[in-house]
């Protein structure tokens, strides 16, 4: 049993992707009020991707409310199929609007720099002593560690583990719709409404039914194209490469004993890896941004220059760069340690890759449920079986290399001119 009383009237938020976001329940209403979700408005959905396509500010709030919408109306259509219980509903809805909790500002960046995982944050605000925690207990005791199982994907209800995460999910047809539409692009539109009509339940996963296959196929494309076109973008990843070296600068110096003229603070606590949930709650995109203000009047002239050139967007340039070539590699470093531009800090090479679709791989890394088509025999078959399209991309990893360098800095180099012209001379060469 679950506790749940209904709204007085239904509430709801006006949204550019699915026009109204509504609630019914009070229990969402509440956990929407809560200040560990208020805190996903301060915290961008796409990280550096804002200074690349300018208008991609939406926020993990923004998002986090259109996953709960979309989750509430594939509920609301599955109704017609089967009886769901009042808690398998709540618990849908509650694991769909809180399946980002976890997660801080520029995330991607942070965990790979301080070896954290949102996931173990997730886990923290919807079991340990938060308001969202207070809020989903009410429902009932289990109900906190019932969410948290959903979206850690442990639960053993694997309708609603694949409904937020899976190959097609509430979480994925949000974010590519409303990608798409803040950063302006056309690649990320599909028909939702389609997909949402031809999802069907067999055994306890979705399925959906033949007929719809090319709405799937479109959704797939959308994906591939956006994973290229906005997400791993060059000139984003260049200023979240900016982003990853200003952390390492600002550890580094704090364990030389650097002396900060705005010491960092809070990021202490990052150094050590033993942030505490209080710590993690308090930082957002204000709080770090504050800090890349005031470094850049620091006396460490590689922290200033790159708070600098991230707040100001004078970002690094690119080429591509196989990381095979070892040998060009090190003579480049050289190069640049000759010219004192410090190569730790500004000759990164960064890469990126994606896997559009999968089929079942059991047991290896990345294991991913595909997407079943229900045939008009009542069969299953997984959608790169009938799909040329999909087939054509199945199982296809592509990555991406690419070298960034502050060009302007190497053409400033007027007093060692012979460096200068040895680096630019290399790094046309260096191409692939
Ligand atoms: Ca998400």
């Amino acid at each position: 049993m679950v506790y749940n009383e209904k709204l007085h009237e239904e509430k709801v938020f006006k949204d550019p992707v699915h026009r109204y976001v509504h609630v019914r329940d009070k229990l969402i209403w509440d956990l929407i009020g809560t200040k560990e979700f208020q805190r996903l408005r301060r915290i961008r959905q796409l990280g550096t991707t804002y200074l690349t396509f300018h208008g991609a500010e939406h926020s993990r709030f923004s998002h986090s409310l259109g996953v709960y919408e979309i989750m509430r109306r594939i509920i609301e259509n599955f109704q017609q199929f089967t009886n769901w219980s009042e808690e398998e509903r709540l618990l849908g809805l509650s694991a769909a609007l809180l399946h980002d909790i976890g997660h801080g500002p520029f995330s991607h960046t942070f965990e790979k720099v301080f070896h954290l995982n949102h996931e173990k944050f997730t886990e923290e605000i919807i079991l340990g002593e938060t308001e969202v925690n207070t809020v989903l207990s009410k429902a009932n005791q289990d109900f906190p560690q019932q969410v948290a199982d959903i979206i850690a994907k442990t639960s053993k209800n694997k309708l609603l583990v694949s409904l937020i995460s899976s190959q097609i999910d509430a979480d994925r047809m949000d974010y590519l719709l409303r990608d798409a539409y803040f950063t302006g692009v056309s690649y990320g539109q599909f028909d939702l409404e389609r997909i949402l009509r031809v999802m069907r339940f067999y055994d306890d996963q979705v399925v959906i039914k033949s007929t719809g296959m090319h709405a799937v196929e479109h959704y797939i494309m959308s994906r591939y194209q956006m994973y290229w076109q906005v997400y791993f973008h060059p000139v984003s990843r260049s200023a979240e490469v900016i982003l990853r070296k200003i952390l390492h600068r600002v550890k580094d110096l704090a364990s030389q004993g650097y002396a900060f003229k705005q010491p960092p603070d809070v990021f202490h606590s990052f150094f050590t890896g033993k942030v505490s949930l209080s710590e993690y709650l308090q930082l957002d995109e204000s709080f770090i941004l504050y800090f890349f203000q005031k470094w850049q009047a620091e006396d460490d002239e590689i922290l200033a220059d790159l708070c600098r050139r991230f707040t100001n967007r004078k970002l690094f340039k690119y080429m591509e760069f196989n990381p095979m070539q070892v040998k060009e590699w090190y003579e480049l470093y050289e190069a640049f340690q000759e010219a004192q531009i410090d190569p730790d800090y500004y000759l990164i090479l960064d890469s990126s890759s994606d896997l559009p679709y999968d089929f079942y791989r059991p047991g290896e890394e990345e294991e991913r449920i595909p997407i079943q088509l229900l045939m008009p025999n009542g069969d299953v078959r997984e959608l790169s079986r009938e799909s040329e399209l999909v087939d054509a991309i199945s199982g296809k990893k592509r990555t991406d290399h690419k070298l960034y360098f502050p060009l302007d800095q190497i053409e400033d180099l007027s007093t060692n001119r012979a460096a200068k012209l040895r680096i630019v001379e290399m790094l046309k060469r260096g191409g692939t």
